[in-house]
C-alpha cells in the first residue's frame, strides 16, 4: 500500500519537530479513497468490572443489515463468550482486538507486555470468534511509535479515529450524537461509539444515525473491507 509508505515517511520526517509523544507512525484514522464510505465501529471495553454486550446496539444492526466492526477486549469475549459467539457468525459483524485487560495506558508497558495484551486477546478472540483479529485499537487510544511498531510487527494494523463520539459521557444525549454525526460525518471516517454498557445514549441514536448517513449518500462498511478493497 504506497500511501501508507508515505504517512510513514512523513510521519518519521515530522518527528523531530514533534514533542507530543502520541504522535505515531501507522495509526489508521480514516479509510482510503474518495468512496462516500463510513465504517461503524463499537469498542467492548472490559478492564477489571464486569461489562455487558448492549444488545440494543448489535440487534438494531443486524436487523438492518449494517456492517459494522467491534473492537473486543479479550476478558470481554472471555465472560460474554456465547453471546460474542452469536453475534460473531452474523454476516456483516467484524470482531477485533482490544487488548487482553484493556491498561489505562499501553505506553508505560514494556515491550513483553504490549506484546502479551494483544496476543492474549487475539487467543481468546479466535477461540471465541473462530477468526484471528487482523485489526488492533489501543485503549483510549494511548499509542506511541514503540507501542504501534510493536503491534504492527505482530501482523495488525491499528485503527482509531478521526474524531471521537464521545458516547462514554452521560451528558452527551441521544440528540446530540445524531447531530454531531451528521454534521461531522466524511467519506472514509471510522465512528467510535461504545457497545460495553457505557455508550450510554448510543443504542437510542443509532436508528436516526444509521437513516440519516444513508440519506447523506454514505454506505456503511467494515473496517477490514475498507482498508482493502481501496
Ligand atoms: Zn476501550
Amino acid at each position: 500500500m504506497k500511501w501508507a509508505r508515505v504517512a510513514l515517511l512523513l510521519a518519521f520526517a515530522c518527528r523531530a519537530q514533534a514533542s507530543d509523544s502520541s504522535v505515531s507512525v501507522g495509526i489508521v484514522t480514516r479509510l482510503p479513497g474518495p468512496e462516500r464510505v463510513v465504517a461503524l465501529t463499537f469498542d467492548a471495553c472490559q478492564a477489571t468490572h464486569a461489562t455487558r454486550l448492549d444488545r440494543a446496539i448489535t440487534d438494531f444492526l443486524v436487523a438492518r443489515g449494517v456492517p459494522f466492526t467491534i473492537f473486543m477486549g479479550g476478558r470481554f469475549a472471555r465472560d460474554h463468550a456465547d453471546e460474542v459467539r452469536a453475534l460473531a457468525a452474523r454476516p456483516g459483524v467484524s470482531i477485533q482486538n482490544h487488548s487482553w485487560s484493556h491498561p489505562r495506558d499501553m505506553r508505560t508497558l514494556t515491550d513483553e507486555q504490549v506484546r502479551s495484551e494483544v496476543a492474549e486477546a487475539a487467543d481468546e478472540l479466535e477461540r471465541v470468534v473462530g477468526r484471528r483479529p487482523t485489526l488492533f485499537r489501543f485503549p483510549g487510544g494511548s499509542a506511541d511509535e514503540r507501542t504501534v511498531a510493536l503491534v504492527e510487527a505482530m501482523g495488525y494494523r491499528v485503527v482509531h479515529w478521526r474524531w471521537a463520539e464521545g458516547d462514554p459521557a452521560r451528558s452527551i444525549d441521544a440528540d446530540m450524537l445524531v447531530a454531531q454525526t451528521l454534521r461531522r460525518t466524511r467519506a472514509g471516517d471510522i465512528l467510535i461509539f461504545h457497545i460495553n454498557g457505557r455508550g450510554w445514549h448510543t443504542a437510542e441514536a443509532l436508528p436516526r444515525i444509521v437513516d440519516g448517513l444513508v440519506d447523506l449518500g454514505f454506505r456503511f462498511v467494515t473496517v477490514e473491507e475498507g482498508l482493502a478493497v481501496r
